[in-house]
């Protein structure tokens, strides 16, 4: 009788992928990118990386050489809102191919891969950007495209404990599980359930309470300076709606920002940590 993955071998499995803590970098933890591959390129050559474009339109290839020993590690949201979403995409799949860069999903790009594989999702918040976008690009994009999200870790866990890297957040306590419950919050943090004035899910001020000694690195809430905030830092400062592109350098938690060139999208929420859960302890 073949062996059957149950449950739990199953989500065993993916929590191993998430394990790296044997992995110490060092590496270069890049934010939301959100289409912006002109500030992307020019965040990795600062940061010290070689980004070589070839190839005629429709088959366009881009190489990536990071300098001795680094690797860059993409926080997710790499679509969406931007002007140049497919070139993103091929950056960074080129990267996380070669070796030369990990990267974990934001909801976002689950967003855009549902839309991929045909499921019924609204083109808003920039998706219909990005699918306008990919129009033009051959089917055998789209589908590399498709695999790649499906290859990612929800979060990863490295440095011999002492990082961890998740789009939304993560808690100390999920560290080295997966689950339904770990990767809504990996995706999206701590929400209400409700949605705001805005017509966007409301969500809480979970690094406030961590108190964790692994350093949590992540993304998805547009913050105007990428600041510490216990033992977390939120690296979206918002380079599609006109902010930032930024990196954190690790070990040296040096931080690294390019300006955006444009304002791509208006931001409909101004920029900033969200309000404590009622009731938070901090
Ligand atoms: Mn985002």
């Amino acid at each position: 009788m073949p062996h059957q993955m149950t449950h739990f071998d199953l989500e065993a499995d993916l929590a191993g992928r998430c394990d790296r803590r044997h992995d110490s970098g060092p590496f270069d933890i890049i934010g939301d990118v959100h289409g912006c591959a002109g500030e992307l390129e020019a965040l990795l050559v600062q940061l010290g990386y070689d980004v070589r474009w070839s190839g005629a339109p429709g088959a366009v290839r881009v190489d990536v050489i990071p300098p001795a020993g680094r690797r860059a590690l993409f926080v997710g949201d790499l679509v969406d809102r931007g002007p140049r979403s497919p070139d993103v995409l091929r950056l960074v799949m080129s990267m996380v191919e070669s070796g030369a860069a990990f990267a974990v999903p934001g909801n976002h790009d689950v967003k855009f891969q549902r839309w991929l594989d045909g499921k019924d999702v609204k083109a808003t918040h920039g998706l219909d950007r990005t699918i306008a976008q990919i129009a033009p690009e051959p089917k055998a994009f789209r589908v590399a495209v498709g695999r790649f999200f499906k290859s990612l870790p929800i979060y990863l866990w490295l440095d011999g404990g002492a990082l961890a890297v998740a789009h939304a957040g993560i808690k100390e306590e999920m560290l080295g599980r997966v689950s339904g419950e770990v990767r809504r919050f990996c995706l999206y943090g701590e929400t209400s359930g409700e949605t705001d004035k805005f017509g966007l899910p409301i969500r809480y001020h979970w690094a406030a309470e961590y108190r964790g000694r692994t350093a949590v690195v992540y993304g998805h809430t547009p913050v105007p300076d990428a600041d510490w905030v216990n033992t977390t830092i939120c690296l979206d400062t918002g380079c599609c709606f006109g902010g930032k592109l930024t990196a954190l350098r690790w070990p040296e938690r040096e931080i690294v920002s390019v300006p955006a060139a444009d304002i791509y999208t208006m931001p409909v929420r101004p920029f900033g940590h969200p309000p404590l859960r009622p009731g938070a302890a901090v």
